[in-house]
C-alpha cells in the first residue's frame, strides 16, 4: 500500500525534498493528490474532507527524521490514518451468548442481504461447525423468502418457513423459539429491504431488533453504491445498534471507497466482504488490503 501511494505521490513529494519539517504549505500539493485518489475511489466528500483535515493536523510540525525523506514522513502519516480509519485488524463475528446467537441482517433491497445470509450460514457451518437456522422476515417479497429457502437447501442448513401473510416480528420470535428448542447455535434473520430508506422499514427492523435481541446486527452494503452508501449507513446506524458491516460486490470494479465512508460514518467494523455471487464468495475483511485498493 505504501508503494501505491508513493508512486501516486512521486511527482508532488519532490517538492518536499530537503525540508526538515512538514508544514501546512509544503504538504499542500501532496494532500491534494491524496484527496483526488480518495474521491476517485468514490469515498464520500465529507469523509474525504475529514480525512485530509486529520492528516494535515497530524502532519504539520512533524520533524523529518534523518532516516526518512520528507515524502516518506508524510506518507507514513497518511498510512497510519488510513489504517486507523479502516479498523487496523479484522473484527471477528461475536457469537458469545446463550444459544441461539442471533444475527440480524439489515440493508437496502439488492444490497446482498439474502446472499450474505447464505454465505454466512455456509461459513458458520463449515468453518465453525455451528448448527445454523435461517429465517426470512421479508414478507413483502415472496421471491426473497423462496430465495433463502433455496439457499438453505443448497447448503443443507435448517430453514424456518415463513410466508407473506405473517408479521415479521411473529416470524422472528417463532424462529427463535424453534432454534432454542432444537439446539441451534446460530439463528440468521434475513429482513426486508426497500429501494430507499423509509420510516416504515426502519420502524420494522427496529421492532425486529427489540424482539430477538441479536448479538450481531450486520449492515449489508453494496460497494458499488459509492457515495450513496453514506446516507444509507447513517440512517441504519441511527436506527439500530449495528455491530458490524458486510461490504458486498467487491468483486466488481469499485475501488471500494464505500468501505472508508461506511466505516467512518458508523464507527463500526467491517467484518466481511462479499466477493462474488456464489456462496463461497465471502471473506474476512482485511483493512490493509482495502486501504491499498482505495488508494489505487
Ligand atoms: P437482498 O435484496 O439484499 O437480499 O440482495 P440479494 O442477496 O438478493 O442480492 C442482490 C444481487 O446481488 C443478487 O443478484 C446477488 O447474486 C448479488 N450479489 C450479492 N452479493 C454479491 C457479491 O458479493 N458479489 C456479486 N458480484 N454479486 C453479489
Amino acid at each position: 500500500m505504501l508503494d501505491n501511494l508513493t508512486s501516486r505521490l512521486s511527482s508532488v513529494i519532490k517538492n518536499l525534498r530537503g525540508q526538515a519539517r512538514l508544514t501546512e504549505t509544503n504538504i499542500q500539493d501532496a494532500l491534494r493528490e491524496v484527496r483526488m485518489a480518495l474521491l476517485e475511489a468514490d469515498v464520500a466528500l465529507p469523509v474525504v474532507k475529514d480525512f485530509i483535515a486529520r492528516v494535515r493536523e497530524k502532519a504539520v510540525g512533524v520533524e523529518v527524521l534523518q532516516s526518512l525523506t520528507p515524502g516518506q514522513a508524510l506518507i507514513g502519516v497518511v498510512h497510519d490514518e488510513l489504517t486507523r480509519l479502516m479498523g487496523e485488524h479484522n473484527a471477528a463475528l461475536n457469537l458469545a451468548t446463550t444459544p441461539p446467537a442471533v444475527i440480524l441482517m439489515a440493508g437496502l433491497q439488492g444490497s446482498g442481504k439474502t446472499t450474505s445470509s447464505g454465505k454466512l450460514a455456509k461459513l458458520l457451518k463449515e468453518q465453525m461447525k455451528k448448527k445454523v437456522l435461517l429465517v426470512s422476515c421479508d414478507v413483502y417479497r415472496p421471491a426473497a423468502i423462496e430465495q433463502l429457502k433455496t439457499l438453505a437447501g443448497q447448503l443443507d442448513v435448517d430453514y424456518f418457513p415463513s410466508s407473506e401473510t405473517q408479521k415479521p416480528v411473529d416470524i422472528a420470535l417463532a424462529a427463535h423459539d424453534y432454534a432454542k428448542k432444537h439446539f441451534h447455535d446460530v439463528l440468521i434473520v434475513d429482513t426486508a429491504g426497500r429501494l430507499g430508506i423509509d420510516q416504515a422499514m426502519m420502524d420494522e427492523i427496529r421492532a425486529l431488533h427489540d424482539a430477538v435481541k441479536p448479538i450481531e446486527t450486520l449492515f449489508v452494503v453494496d460497494a458499488m453504491q459509492g457515495q450513496d452508501a453514506v446516507n444509507t449507513a447513517r440512517a441504519f446506524n441511527d436506527t439500530l445498534p449495528l455491530t458490524g458491516i458486510i461490504l458486498t460486490k467487491l468483486d466488481g470494479d469499485s475501488r471500494g471507497g464505500a468501505a472508508l465512508s461506511v466505516r467512518h460514518i458508523t464507527g463500526k467494523p467491517i467484518k466481511f466482504v462479499g466477493v462474488g455471487e456464489k456462496l463461497t464468495g465471502l471473506e474476512a475483511f482485511h483493512p490493509e488490503r482495502m486501504a491499498s485498493r482505495v488508494l489505487g
